[in-house]
């Protein structure tokens, strides 16, 4: 079962249904969407990516909207082809997120039932305010034929910024606090609003991703979801934020729960852990639970999966990655880049942030196989792993700007483009202009959750760091689990 209920749009989409639904005259509009179902760990998302607007004859307009049978009944036959589920939205003259009339209910809930028979996905709602904020819900069943109406916790629309509306009865806006005035002076309450809510995955909580974690923590964010199947080891004691000796061993995510607690300014903090990788279906499902992913991995599988979720599933990706260089043996420079992907931006594909071919090869198991990396040479991309904290420091905190900007646009800016620092000579690179190769097929699936295909399976690399916990466990005759969460360890 969902404990919650989310909607999501490219920005694309919401732009054609915008420009139908929102009257110059303030009068209110009705169409129909398709979406696919985007299935996370505790929570349904509503992807809408086809509007089916009304052509003549289909509906009437009388200050509020009616349709008729011959519309309803071209939506149906249309989302059973697709096999996608139906929306239903119309316009309020209001502004901000909106309730229902009595009206609005007996609608949606005559429509409920035949959405449901038809397509076995519940019937969506969304009615948007004259400013363009977005409200919805899903009418899920109940026992016998009631259909029972359920608050979206949010509704996303995602583009170059991304535009989150939240139910503030179930979110509710953080409430001011001492401890972070200095943060909101920078970019005001109801900004602060947009960003502390969030639901924030951090994917690798090494020594970029516990810094992104402690960022987010100070700034007063409440809402993480933390994904690494590694144990803390002694050659991570260099970079890893918040580590001391007496953490070799234990789990990395356990240790950025402690920190983060520790670190926080915010009053309500919930914090999800797993220890499955994104490639696992515990680890990939828990990932779609979040409004936004950092991807702080260094290998080329989770970036594929992390690439697919920020156009299929619309959840914007915040990735970088850093590369040390030497010249005959000595160190010769270092660069780390950074870029956000998602929709109306170039994928991570494009940008050339991972390959399909090594992609199949970690997929094979041979990143995990000791005899397949002895066979490599010393400077083989696969066994590069250089770094050093102000390294890792800096790119963690430039992936943080990105989200910032992302959400809040403050300064007049949402994208800064590709990034990437040179050493040499000591300079930070934007470029704006890459776009996605002509027929991206990351791209062309945008807003299609995993209709398609589904991209978890076995992950050798998870394995591996399981047996070796379960060994260590014993050997220190440890509990079985962490804290008790959810999604660890079956
Ligand atoms: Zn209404
Ligand atoms: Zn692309």
């Amino acid at each position: 079962m969902h404990r919650e209920f989310n909607i999501a749009m490219p920005r694309s989409v919401n732009d054609v249904l915008i420009n139908h639904l929102i009257r110059d005259d303030y009068e209110e509009d009705l169409c129909f969407a398709l979406w696919s179902p985007s299935d996370g760990a505790d929570r349904l998302t509503a992807l809408l990516h086809s509007p089916v607007l009304p052509i003549a004859g289909d509906r009437q307009r009388h200050g509020n909207a009616s349709f008729n049978p011959q519309y309803f009944e071209r939506v149906c036959s249309l989302a059973m082809k697709e096999r996608c589920g139906i929306a239903f939205l119309h316009s309020h003259p209001g502004n901000g997120w909106q309730g229902m009339s009595r009206d609005d209910i007996n609608a949606e809930m005559r429509l409920a039932g035949a959405a449901a028979g038809l397509t076995d996905l519940p019937l969506v709602g969304l009615t948007v305010g004259h400013d363009g904020t977005w409200s919805g819900r899903f009418w899920a069943h109940v026992q016998g034929k009631e259909y029972s109406l359920n608050w979206c916790r949010a509704v996303r629309v995602v583009g170059n910024r991304l535009c989150v509306s939240f139910a503030d009865q179930l979110v509710p806006k953080p409430e001011f606090r001492e401890l972070f005035r200095r943060t909101v002076t920078v970019w005001g309450e109801e900004n602060h609003a947009n960003l502390a809510r969030l639901r924030i995955g951090i994917v690798g909580l090494g020594s970029v991703g516990s810094v992104i974690a402690e960022n987010l923590a100070r700034m007063g964010f409440e809402n993480f979801v933390l994904l690494d199947f590694d144990e803390v080891q002694p050659h991570n004691l260099d970079r890893l934020l918040g580590t001391t000796e007496d953490d070799i061993g234990k789990l990395k995510i356990e240790i950025a729960e402690r920190q983060i607690r520790r670190s926080s300014t915010a009053a309500h903090l919930e914090i999800e852990g797993t220890s499955f990788s994104i490639a696992e279906q515990a680890g990939y499902r828990a990932a779609l639970d979040c409004d936004v992913l950092f991807s702080c991995v260094d290998r080329p599988r989770p970036r594929y999966i992390l690439n697919h979720f920020a156009y299929s599933h619309l959840i914007p990706v915040i990735d970088g990655g850093i590369a040390v260089r030497f010249k005959g043996g000595e160190f010769s420079g270092v660069d780390w880049q950074l870029q956000t992907v998602g929709p109306d931006r170039p994928c991570l594909s494009c940008l050339q942030a991972f390959n399909m071919s090594d992609v199949a090869t970690e997929i094979e198991g041979k990143l995990d196989d000791p005899s397949y990396l002895q066979g490599l040479s010393n400077d083989h991309r696969f066994k590069r792993n250089e770094n050093v904290f102000p390294f890792s420091s800096n790119l963690a905190s430039l992936e943080v700007l990105h989200l910032i900007a992302l959400v809040t646009g403050i300064a007049g800016i949402s994208d800064f483009g590709v990034q990437r620092f040179r050493y040499l000579p000591g300079l930070l690179d934007a470029d704006t202009e890459r776009a996605c190769r002509p027929n991206c097929e990351f791209a062309q699936l945008t807003g299609e959750g995993d209709r398609h295909f589904s991209l978890h399976g076995k992950d050798f690399g998870a394995e591996a760091a399981r047996k070796r916990q379960s060994i260590t466990k014993k050997q220190h005759n440890k509990g079985e689990n962490y804290g008790g969460k959810s999604y660890m360890h079956k």
